[in-house]
């Protein structure tokens, strides 16, 4: 069999990257494991576990972002009409925001980092400003208004939002990798179960690419079963 030299090896090499590299999806906690995660966070001590709860919850349903979460007001919530609103930008020049202003001025000459810093706080990307409902469910609901009722604000760093979820991974004693990123991948994977369409998902989860939608909602399966199903069974 003849040898194929190296050039010709592009396919077999990408195919060997897809089965290596390691996906956010492949950490997506199961119902039963979010469950356990939850209930964790009620063995925390005050008020970490609360907070944990607030995190895990806004991260692993709601699909926000860590550094989404380490900003949250409560002046981003339209209680009327039950929706978080994902703001373009709030002031702030905590120790993260300052690193990211750094870094953005790093990377770009035309920017300082008094200018970078001073369009901080701001969501990932533009597609990130979006709205978010909060009464898909009334445990959601009810930690949201719990939340409101304590805190004007997320009180803690951006490294904080890792260790609520750290900790309460650890009382739950969940192997594995779970960190917020983790969490919002769950929240994508949990709503593509559900059934929802590629392009609400995309826009609660704010992502550019409407790709992303599609292959969590391909992986999940829910979509392909329901209109094979629709056809079949008719
Ligand atoms: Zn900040």
């Amino acid at each position: 069999m003849a040898h194929h030299p190296k050039s010709n090896n592009g396919w077999a090499e990408r195919h060997r990257k897809a089965l290596t590299t390691r996906h956010t999806h492949e950490d997506v906690l199961n119902d039963r494991e979010f469950a356990l995660l939850l209930e964790a966070c009620t063995a925390l001590p005050d008020p970490r576990g609360f907070e944990a709860r607030f995190v895990c919850l806004v991260g692993g349903r709601l699909g926000l972002r860590a550094g989404e979460i380490a900003h949250f007001r409560t002046s981003w919530i339209d209680w009327d009409r039950k929706l978080i609103r994902i703001p373009r930008h709030e002031s702030c020049s905590c120790g993260y925001c300052r690193r990211q202003a750094r870094q953005e001025a790093a990377h770009n000459e035309q920017l300082t980092v008094p200018d970078a810093l001073a369009s901080r706080w701001h969501p990932k990307t533009i597609a990130s400003v979006r709205l978010i409902p909060f009464d898909l469910s009334l445990r959601i609901e009810l930690c949201i208004e719990r939340f409101a009722n304590r805190y004007d604000g997320f009180p803690r760093s951006r490294a904080t939002v890792n260790r609520r979820v750290q900790e309460a991974a650890e009382e739950a004693d969940l192997t594995g990798r779970i960190y917020p990123h983790c969490l919002r991948a769950t929240a994508a994977s949990y709503h593509a179960y559900k059934g929802v369409a590629p392009v609400p998902l995309q826009a609660l989860m704010g992502w550019s690419d409407l790709a992303t939608a599609q292959k969590y909602i391909r992986i999940s399966g829910t979509a392909t079963a329901d209109a094979l199903r629709q056809v079949h069974h008719r």
